[in-house]
Order: structure tokens, then sequence, then C-alpha cells
């Protein structure tokens, strides 16, 4: 049988994502409703190493649902990657009595966790919090959602001034890795091209589209490039060579950086934050250990670090031709 937990820690890590708060006040609700101590740790990582952490109950996390960012801060550990860094984080969650972590955060916080559990008998259970949505075992990671809907909300205003002077603008959303936000984002906000790692549409074909546009009489166009684009052009890069190849367009860079990550977070990932982290509490208290949970066709599940972390979390193909279709 497994032992009886009593103290559960909780901390975020690597990049922040609106609805991490949501989700921390989940972890601390649903500990508070079982009778479990709570302990928040500050900084990801580095906290659990440092012992930088402060005991949370029902009350410590109240109106912050509603509120970007975290509250317990997040970091980038270099300390963590290292044993000697993991074990101090071992001996301080023994000191302090944790004997069990969630761990909310994107796919370097889960192989941290997932190191770490397999080198201690603690368990963890990682939660899917960036912005990203580049994690196999969940269709939507916490944070996403709003970051898609900020996207959206400066591409229409970017359109708004790009058709009063005719401009051609590229703008640059955040997804070195991954082109899941300039996909969606870029159909959501009506773009004529949408450049992203996983697929070269090749720059003759963003030429001859944007030529198209022009003569079927747009007065304006925008090209949503994912950082990691794969023409291996950067954005302003991109924009000098349409420059030098069609004179006839005014073209002008946004890059939207980081305000993709601010905001309060939609009521999609405050309800996913809220389901993801009381199932990850009731998973330890029912022995789990050691997985990730997520959510696939709208059921929450819990998927093993390994199947979680595997290549492959595809995008949606299908949204390139939709693409395609819509900026005819
Ligand atoms: P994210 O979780 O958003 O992907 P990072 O990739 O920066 O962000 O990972 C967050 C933290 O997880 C790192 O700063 C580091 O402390 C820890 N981590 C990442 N990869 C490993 C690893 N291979 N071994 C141990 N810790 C790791």
């Amino acid at each position: 049988m497994a032992k009886e937990i009593r103290t559960i820690g909780v901390m975020t890590s690597g990049g922040d994502a609106p609805g991490m708060n949501a989700a921390i006040r989940a972890v601390a609700r649903a500990c508070a409703y079982y009778n479990v101590k709570c302990i928040g740790f500050y900084r990801g990582y580095q906290g659990m190493i440092e012992g930088d952490y402060t005991v949370m109950n029902a009350r410590s996390v109240r109106n912050i649902i509603s509120r970007g960012g975290t509250i317990l801060k997040s970091a980038r550990s270099v300390d963590f990657k290292t044993p000697e860094g993991r074990k101090k984080a071992a001996d301080q969650l023994k000191e302090i009595g944790v004997e069990a972590m969630v761990l909310i955060g994107g796919d370097g916080t889960f192989r941290g966790g997932q190191i770490f559990s397999e080198e201690y008998d603690i368990p963890v259970i990682g939660v899917p919090g960036t912005i990203d949505n580049d994690i196999a075992g969940t269709n939507y990671t916490i944070g996403y959602d709003t970051a898609l809907n900020t996207v959206i909300s400066a591409i229409d205003k970017i359109r708004d001034t790009a058709s009063s002077h005719n401009r051609l603008f590229f703008v640059e959303v955040m997804g070195r890795d991954a082109g899941f936000i300039a996909l969606n984002s870029g159909v959501g906000a009506g773009a004529e091209e949408i450049l992203i790692p996983e697929e070269d549409l090749g720059l003759d074909r963003l030429l001859e589209s944007l030529k198209r546009s022009k003569r079927s009489g747009k007065s304006s166009s925008i090209v949503v490039v994912s950082e990691g684009d794969k023409t291996g052009k950067n954005v302003y890069e991109l924009a000098d060579y349409v420059t030098e190849n069609l004179p006839d367009y005014e073209v002008r860079v946004t890059v939207l950086g980081h305000m993709q990550r601010g905001g309060s977070p939609s009521c999609f990932d405050r309800t996913l934050a809220s389901r993801l982290c009381v199932k990850a509490v009731e998973l330890l208290l029912d022995g789990e250990k050691n997985v990730m949970v997520g959510i696939i066709n709208n059921e929450i599940t819990a998927t093993s670090f390994d199947d979680g972390l595997r290549e492959g979390h595809e995008i949606n193909k299908e949204l390139l031709r939709i693409s395609d279709i819509l900026s005819t």
C-alpha cells in the first residue's frame, strides 16, 4: 500500500504562463480540502534547493485566479541540472517534511522532475504550464489559450494601421520549436501567410502569395512568423528579402515578444488549470507518481513522463490548408 501523504509541495518553473496562479490556487485548495499541508516553493527548482518556501492554506491563494504571472515566481535553475543540486533539493524536502511535489511548468521542468523522481523516492506529478502548447501528453497546456487571445488582439490592432496605409506587416510570435501559436493565431487573425518551424513553405511561395494578394486588390497583408521559422531567416531578414524582391510593398515588422506571456488568464486556462491541479493532488493521494496530467479529448488523463514528452506533438496541418483557402 502506498505511504500516506501529509504534505505536498508545489512550484512553478521555466517560462511563466497565464493560468499558473489558477493552478497554484487549485493545488492549495485541493490540499486544504483533503486535509493535507501545502508548501509553495519560490522560483521553481531553485527555491527547492535553497529551501525558499511558504506554507499555503486555502486563504493564501485568495483573489489570484484572475492574475497573470505566478505568485510563486518562476526561474530556470542551472544548479538543479547537477546531481549535487538535486541532492540539496531532496535534502531540503526531507527537512521540511514535503513528501510529494506538484511541478507546474514545461517540458524542461518535466525532464528535471523525471530525473529527480528516479534518483529519490519522492513522488512528483507534472502539470503542463507553458504558452507553447508543445507537450505531447496533453491537447492543451495552461497559458496557450490566453496567449492566442493576446496575439490575435494585437494583430487586429496591427491590421487597422496596416490597412490604413496599404502596408505589409511581418508579425513575429513566440514559438522557437513549435508553430502552435503562429498557426492558430494566424488563422484566427486572418493572416495572409503563416511561417512555422515545422513546415518549410519556401521563400518563392511567400513572394508568389504576396503578389497574388496584391493582384486581388487586398489593402493590407499580415504574415505571422514563428520565432523558429524554417526558412532560416529571422523576421527582419524576411522583411528585407521581401522589400528587395517586391519593392512596391511598404514593409513593417512587429515583434510581439514578452507581452504574449502576460495578462489575465482566459476562462479556458483557468478551468483547465483547476481541473488539472485537483487531479494532480488526487493522483498523489492515490499513490500515483512520476506522471504528467493532461487533457485529451476533454478527459483529464495521466501519462508517463516518457510518453508525455515524446517528440511529435504534431501541429494540425489541416490549419495550413484552411489558411491557404481563406487567404485567397
Ligand atoms: P520549461 O519548463 O518552460 O520547458 P526549462 O527548459 O528552462 O523551462 O526548464 C525549467 C528548469 O527545469 C530548468 O531551469 C532546470 O532547472 C530544470 N531542467 C530542465 N532540464 C533538465 C534536465 N535535463 N535535468 C535536470 N533539470 C532540468
